[in-house]
């Protein structure tokens, strides 16, 4: 589903990835974790083409993927990403946050796009929210419209950045219930969190990640276990 090779970015100076590579197949469902700083986000964004890498490759279901070559809105569509924060639009209601890219990015028409939305607003918990405001829903609810939302554009892959950190922690259980549906549905997912439950239970691979390189990787729990590298016990450590 995803292969990204060589892959560099830099800020002006900043050399913030460094020759990364990952190889995601189809279902799997990888946790990257790391310090702040190291560059997760990062990789999430050049994933995603919200940012452009500067050499490298990438590539998305057999397609190496090129600005110059691609559209790359198109190629958003087939990749899904969760934000710390939800951004949903304050002045629509559930619904209508969930049904507004269909509609408007994907031009389906209006009906179909409702029908969809409701099935997804039912499938994360939130049948009995169609019609509410954003300002009227908790934390975790607002996280569950932002996954609707971004499932209903249909993509082939999501991208989780931090999706629980802004939650308070009786909400966390939550969205990571959604998403392990998710998981357990066979969608193919890069996450990253700290929640390390989470990364035993559904993660089929821990992605460690130390100034901008990919330092360790492997099974969560043999990652858990018994960490190769002295970095990756410390930051285990510091977290747990
Ligand atoms: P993480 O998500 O692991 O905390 P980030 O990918 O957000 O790390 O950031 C990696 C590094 O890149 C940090 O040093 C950060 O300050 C820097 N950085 C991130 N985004 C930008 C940007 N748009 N412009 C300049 N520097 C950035
Ligand atoms: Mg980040």
């Amino acid at each position: 589903m995803i292969r990204i090779e060589k892959l560099n970015k830099f800020f002006g100076d900043l050399h913030v990835l460094k020759d990364i590579d990952i190889t995601v197949k189809e279902s799997d469902v990888v946790v990257l974790v790391g310090a702040s700083g190291s560059g997760k986000s990062t990789l999430l964004r050049c994933l995603n083409f919200l940012e452009l890498k500067n050499s490298g490759t990438i590539t998305i279901e057999g397609e190496q993927i090129e600005p110059q070559t691609h559209d790359l809105n198109k190629v958003r569509e087939r990749v899904g990403m969760v934000f710390q924060h939800f951004n949903l639009f304050p002045h629509k209601s559930v619904l209508e946050n969930v049904i507004e890219a269909p509609i408007h990015v994907k031009g389906i028409n209006k009906a179909q796009a409702v029908k969809e939305g409701k099935e997804l607003l039912d499938k994360v918990g939130l049948g009995d929210k169609y019609d509410v405001y954003p300002s009227k829903l908790s934390g975790g609810q607002k996280q569950r419209v932002a996954i609707a939302r971004s499932l209903a554009m249909k993509p082939d892959i999501m991208l989780f950045d931090e999706p629980t950190s802004a939650l308070d922690p009786e909400l966390v259980g939550e969205v990571l219930a959604t998403m392990k549906q998710l998981a357990e549905e066979g969608m193919t997912m890069v996450v990253v969190t700290h929640e390390m439950g989470f990364a035993r239970e559904v993660g089929d691979w821990l992605v460690y990640m130390h100034e901008g390189r990919i330092v360790e990787r492997g099974n969560p729990g043999e990652v858990f276990e018994n960490p190769k590298e002295k970095r990756t016990q410390e930051f285990l450590k510091s977290i747990l």
